[in-house]
């Protein structure tokens, strides 16, 4: 008889039973197998589907279970399939972890490959008080790691920033209390000392304005902000500072409206008008444009001002990065204006976009989806 489908007809009376039991043992089979494929599949579906990868071991370093992003990883950047990590070859830090889980002990690495950090960690797998493998898994976290080095780099900047005019501060004022200041200068000292301290008081303010924007799971009221009459408001704020300077500014367009916080959108319209001010020449001419478009409300900020050199234009808007340290010091800059205008854009998933010839002028164009 056929045992993978036996039948009662074709064989003789006697072996009936026998075939109604090969009959129901091949049925339990089936049902097992297709629940064993199942599980394989579900688990497949699931680990092929995580972005971390997930490789399984035994003790000889025979890969028993892998997913796609375990072996994109370790074939550096292309998925090869991978039946041994020693002979197969794997990255020197992962066969260390590797070995170190297959010794009984748990460890975790961060290795960076092709401008990727990875984080590694590598657990023992115990099967009756005996390391029979090393289960390993793999999460891309360069994410983190820039933040990190972005956070360590921001503090130490700030620090640096600080101290500055901390340091004349105290030197004018030391020569004060020393009496080494003749009276007709004291004013001038008490001058430095006031210039300093207000330099300190805007650098401290920028940054708080910065961690606030840090601070992703803040609370702020969403309305609907109108950019020309903000425009409107903001340019009154500045004439005078404008027309110390001799600049003229002007407003034209719609009242073109955005979904946001007023108070941000406030503090990125006065950074790009004051900064269109600030580096202006005599006579120059700051222009704001407001438009509401089918799919987008716009602002345009142009000046007729120095100007940024093609070589600085893409990094103007990092923190603290300014052109000319000392022409920004004159005239009170922190470096901080142009990325807290990053940071609001980016809160309300517009783009920006910068223009600028130096000795001609610069042109600043935010763009908000419509709500
Ligand atoms: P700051 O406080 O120094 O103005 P920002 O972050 O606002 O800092 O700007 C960074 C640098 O970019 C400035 O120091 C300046 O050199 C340059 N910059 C910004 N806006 C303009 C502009 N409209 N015209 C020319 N240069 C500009």
């Amino acid at each position: 008889i056929d045992l993978a489908h036996p039948s009662a007809e074709q064989s003789s009376p006697e072996l009936a039973p026998l075939v109604s039991r090969l009959q129901q043992q091949n049925q339990t089979i089936r049902q097992q197998m297709d629940a064993l494929s199942r599980q394989q599949r579900e688990f497949n579906a699931l680990t092929d589907n995580m972005s971390e990868g997930f490789l399984l071991v035994d003790s000889r370093t025979d890969v028993l279970s892998s997913n796609h992003s375990a072996l994109y990883f370790l074939g550096g950047g292309e998925a090869k399939p991978l039946n041994n990590l020693r002979r197969d070859g794997c990255p020197q830090q992962v066969m260390s972890a590797v070995e170190a889980a297959l010794a009984g002990v748990r460890t975790e690495t961060v290795q960076e490959i092709d401008g990727i950090s990875w984080q590694i960690i590598a657990n023992p797998v115990v099967s009756s008080g005996q390391v029979a493998g090393a289960a390993l898994l793999m999460m891309d976290v360069t994410e983190k790691e820039q933040r990190e080095f972005l956070r360590k780099e921001f503090s130490a900047n700030v620090s640096h920033e600080l101290k500055t005019p901390l340091t004349s501060i105290s030197g004018f004022a030391e020569l004060m209390k020393e009496g080494m200041v003749p009276p007709d200068k004291v004013k001038e000292f008490a001058g430095d000392i006031y210039r300093e301290s207000q330099r300190l008081i805007e650098l401290v303010n920028d940054i708080i304005r910065l961690s606030r924007l840090d601070e992703n799971d803040r609370v702020e009221e969403i309305e609907p902000v109108d950019l020309y009459d903000l425009s409107d408001e903001i340019l009154a704020n500045l004439r005078p500072v404008a027309e110390r300077q001799h600049v003229t500014m002007t407003l034209e367009g719609d009242h073109a409206k955005v979904q946001g916080v007023w108070q941000i959108l406030n503090e990125m319209v006065y950074n790009l008008c004051d900064n269109a001010i600030k580096y202006n020449r005599p006579n120059g001419t700051v222009r704001v444009k407001v438009e509401q478009k089918r799919s987008e409300a716009r602002i345009t900020v142009s000046d007729t001002g120095i100007g940024i050199p093609y070589a600085d234009q893409n990094r103007v808007f990092e923190r603290f990065y300014r052109v000319d340290k000392s022409h920004s010091k004159a005239s009170g800059g922190t470096g901080l204006g142009l990325s807290i205008v990053k940071h609001a854009v980016q809160l309300h998933r517009g783009t920006i976009a910068l223009q600028s010839e130096p000795g001609k002028g610069t042109c600043i164009r935010v763009c908000f989806p419509a709500k």
